[in-house]
């Protein structure tokens, strides 16, 4: 398969640019031309030459792909069917509704979607003037998005967004969490005393991480530091030694002495690949934790994805969504250039 894969990526040479999330597997990594975060990634589609995109990573992240690549350029996925939990708990309609219930006495709420989400919510918050974040640029993204108007919404991830505002210095008291049953009917219109409203979605890889793991790290091996990403509860987050994005915890690990013992609170492949990469320290996953779409991409599925890539129908973003989802992707993308 490895070889196979290999002949035609050298057939096709500069045409073709695979790219893959962290979270993907060493069959799938191996293969890749540029692997990175959210934000690393969409970052490289502006300069890609390559006729043919392969997106390694769940669906959202091909379609910011499409979004951004020019018309001439085709995106795939490997396995359309790669959706992401927390995306799918952001209903577009249902993000219009609490928006027109927000905004009902006039208020200027700014909505700010975590990059996880799908091309029609980024298309709502580009129409609202609002924009994307990832992990990586949460609170440079939260603090201009606060300052555009009286508050923001953000969505899909209220981990995230708890935890960001956290290190800006937000209180308690300026968040609310969103009712969002009853398709939004009982979301009031903006309170001034609120600068946050968070949308109650979340990881389900990252929920899997509590408190009670982190004290039986503490007791049964108190000289390692445990590492976690925002995604986590901010209970997890408050009992951690360093919170933050996947290439903030790739570079925690990379700059640690040898000899060192890390406790990483992310997606398993991604500390599996870290603890191969360092054999002279001991990184291990909190618990383990796995993206059961991240894993539906297959080296398989990509040698599949590969033989079919002239006749096979490529990731595809509505006309109606291509434009302002791209005018959010592009304010993030100007924002924290
Ligand atoms: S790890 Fe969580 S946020 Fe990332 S793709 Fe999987 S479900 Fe979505």
């Amino acid at each position: 398969m490895r070889d196979s894969i290999m002949t035609i990526r050298k057939d096709l040479g500069s045409r073709l640019a695979i790219l893959a999330h962290h979270y993907q597997p060493d069959a799938v990594v191996r293969h890749a031309d540029i692997l990175g975060d959210s934000l690393e990634l969409a970052r490289q589609i502006d300069g890609l030459g390559a006729e043919h995109i392969v997106f390694c990573g769940v669906h959202f992240m091909a379609e910011t792909a499409a979004i951004l690549a020019r018309p001439e350029q085709k995106v795939h996925i490997p396995d359309p069917g790669a959706s992401c939990v927390m995306a799918n708990m952001v209903p577009t309609l249902l993000v219009e509704a609490v928006m027109t219930a927000l905004t009902r006495t006039g208020a200027k709420i700014i909505p700010l979607t975590y990059v996880n989400s799908s091309a029609a919510v980024k298309a709502v918050c580009g129409r609202h003037g609002g924009s994307v974040c990832t992990s990586a640029n949460a609170p440079t993204m939260l603090r201009w998005a606060l300052d555009q108007g009286d508050g923001v919404l953000f969505l899909p991830d209220a981990n995230l967004g708890r935890n960001t505002a956290r290190n800006l210095g937000l209180g308690p008291h300026t968040m609310r969490m969103l009712d969002i049953r009853g398709q939004g009917r009982f979301v009031e219109p903006a309170d001034p005393s609120v600068q946050l409203y968070l949308w109650p979605g979340l990881c389900a890889v990252h929920a899997k991480f509590h408190p009670e793991q982190i004290t039986s790290v503490r007791r049964s091996d108190p000289e390692a530091s445990i590492l976690v990403h925002p995604e986590c509860s901010p209970e997890v987050v408050e009992l951690a030694d360093g919170a933050g994005s996947t290439s903030y915890l790739i570079r925690r690990v990379n700059q640690a002495p040898s000899g060192s013992a890390i406790y990483v609170g992310t997606e398993w492949n991604l500390v599996n690949r870290l603890a191969g990469q360092h054999p002279d320290k001991v990184i291990l996953p909190l618990v383990k934790a796995l993206c059961s779409n991240m894993a539906k991409i297959t080296e398989a599925g990509l040698f599949a994805t590969l033989q079919r890539l002239h006749t096979a129908r490529p990731v595809r973003v509505d006309e109606t969504v291509t434009a302002p989802a791209r005018l959010a992707l592009e304010r993030m993308l100007h924002v924290c250039r």
